[in-house]
């Protein structure tokens, strides 16, 4: 009774009505066409170092790149681009900082006063930072946005998959990670939410020996591509365990290293 047939201006709650988007509009000065979330099972498989590399991949072939580090309580996007100075706001938001080769970057590393400060917040306080990290913060002209989410399921995730424009997820993973049930958990919450599953990347894939350069699988045969399979969608890398990468992250130098091992990725984010 009463309803308009027409969910944009009915106030009827009937059954029928299209639920509500809490999705939120970015600062009114953001430009921001792409939006891409990275996420994984669990921590230490190589997200944030993997969300670095995308970016710099994506920003070698001339695209506008960011990355918004949405992991608030384990933030190191900032460290492996050498960034140590705070960010800094005005009346009409934050600023991104800027990197050596003009990605934009914002985390909470570069807003608190001492970088070694842990995150002691409540989950509200933290999804809160996340979803201020879209709305207040100016992104200036960003072709590729990438959204390196805290590992898992949790209050966080959420409120990325939730409030944020995603055009698609990409899943890293690494071989021992990919026989346990976590990363199909995270997939099944994107597919929850609607969020197309862009691909995966399996992360510390096998190490390359410098001497004879013959391929060794450390933590034994994965079945990456089965998995794809299962989770219909494609591996669109595979990276080895490269000593060269952490030490490139230590000193903040990630901009500089070079590898064709995302090659896929960046031709399937061209793609999209
Ligand atoms: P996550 O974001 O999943 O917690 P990180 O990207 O922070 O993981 O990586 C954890 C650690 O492993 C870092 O010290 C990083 O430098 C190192 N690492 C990640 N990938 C590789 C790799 N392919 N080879 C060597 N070290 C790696």
């Amino acid at each position: 009774m009463g309803c308009t047939h027409d969910c944009d201006n009915c106030s009827v709650a009937c059954s029928s009505k299209k639920p509500e988007s809490l999705k939120l509009e970015p600062n009114e000065l953001s430009n921001v066409k792409k939006v891409i979330g990275v996420i994984s099972g669990k921590g230490g498989v190589g997200k944030s170092t993997i969300t670095s590399m995308l970016a710099v991949a994506m920003n070698r072939e001339g695209f506008k790149t960011a990355v918004l580090d949405a992991d608030i309580t384990g933030p190191s996007i900032p460290k492996a681009f050498g960034l140590h100075e705070r960010a800094k706001g005005s009346e009409i938001g934050i600023f991104p900082s800027i990197t050596s080769t003009g990605i934009e970057i914002m985390s909470v590393n570069l807003l608190l006063e001492n970088e070694t400060d842990p995150v002691v917040w409540r989950g509200p306080v933290i999804s809160g930072t996340v979803k201020q990290f879209w709305t207040d913060v100016v992104w200036n002209d960003v072709d590729y946005m990438f959204v390196d989410m805290p590992p898992g399921t949790g209050d966080v995730a959420l409120t990325v998959f939730q409030s944020l424009p995603l055009d698609g997820i990409i899943i890293v993973t690494s071989p021992q990670e990919l026989v346990s049930m976590i990363v199909e958990k995270a997939v099944k919450m994107a597919e929850m939410m609607n969020i197309p599953i862009l691909g995966i990347v399996e992360n510390m894939s096998y190490f390359k020996c410098p001497e004879c350069g013959k391929e060794h699988k450390i933590f034994g045969e994965s079945n990456i591509g089965q998995a794809a399979e299962k989770f219909g969608t494609k591996v669109i890398a595979r990276m080895p365990i490269d000593p060269e990468f952490a030490k490139c992250e230590d000193d903040g130098s990630i901009e500089q290293y070079v590898s064709d091992c995302l090659d896929d990725a960046v031709d399937m984010l061209k793609g999209l």
